[in-house]
């Protein structure tokens, strides 16, 4: 039985202050008996979150946005899984859209990533999308079976274990625009059976969760669906009321 999980991700977003001020909302009103929930706050304000939650007897949990692929040494900038882990993050966002068409981030270094994250015990929660021009050429299918096989085929199934792979339409990400809970559960669907391809226990074990504009709004349809174990979530985690709404979704 896979748990549902939600994980917020707040990206480039917040201040010492205001960073305080949402975990502690989220922390006085938190769920967390039927679903676990992760805060990826930016990579400044680990420490500060981790602090706040250590302190506190909630089960929310920390996780990274993102982690560099190296384990250590002379790479200015950067943050290793090393890093993340000794404070406290327990799982790490790999190959999110805006890394890929930002950054340039191809497949290749999503699965190095991917590595590096497991090397060190975090979970690693794959990202994979299409945009808007790939689904109106019928290629979502295409694209995302890609990007999840690459990471299948390059760290092989031992290595996907455990992990969470997040469907994140690029279309939907930051827009408004939520794919419909059939539309998803479409992508969910074939994920799964892409999984199955290695292992069936591998696609029955695997947490595959929606992200895209998720609101509290439309979280409940979404979670209805067979395939979808839960919620990345990204302006909505920004909003204390909004994020507990869409965890306590989750939770039923
Ligand atoms: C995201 O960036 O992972 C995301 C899902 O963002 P939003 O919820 O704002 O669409």
């Amino acid at each position: 039985m896979r748990r549902n999980v939600v994980i917020g991700n707040w990206k480039m977003n917040g201040s010492v202050a205001s960073v305080t001020t949402l975990v502690k909302k989220i922390i006085a009103r938190g769920f967390g008996e039927k679903a676990d929930c992760f805060l990826c706050p930016s990579f400044v304000h680990v420490k500060l979150v981790s602090d706040i939650l250590n302190n506190s007897s909630s089960n929310i949990e920390l996780g990274a946005q993102d982690l560099s692929e190296q384990i250590e040494g002379a790479f200015t900038g950067e943050v290793s899984g090393e890093m993340l882990s000794d404070l406290g993050a327990g799982l790490v966002l790999v190959g999110h859209s805006e890394r890929r068409q930002r950054f340039d981030e191809k497949n290749y270094l999503v699965a190095e990533k991917y590595k590096a994250a497991r090397a060190v015990g975090l979970i690693p929660v794959l990202c994979v999308g299409e945009t808007q021009i790939e689904r109106e050429n019928g290629e979502t299918e295409k694209v995302v079976g890609q990007q999840l096989r690459v990471i299948v085929e390059e760290c092989g199934s031992e290595l996907m274990k455990g992990s969470i792979v997040a469907y994140e339409p690029i279309w939907a990400i930051g827009t408004g625009l939520t794919a419909t809970p059939e539309q998803a559960q479409a992508v969910h669907g074939f994920l799964r059976e892409t999984l199955s391809e290695c292992s069936s226990a591998l696609a029955d074990e695997t947490r595959l969760i929606y992200g895209g504009s998720v609101k509290a709004d439309n979280a409940t349809q979404l979670f209805e669906q067979r395939d979808i174990d839960g919620a990345l979530i990204g302006g909505a985690s920004l909003d204390a009321e909004q994020f507990l709404s869409i965890w306590e979704s989750a939770e039923r």
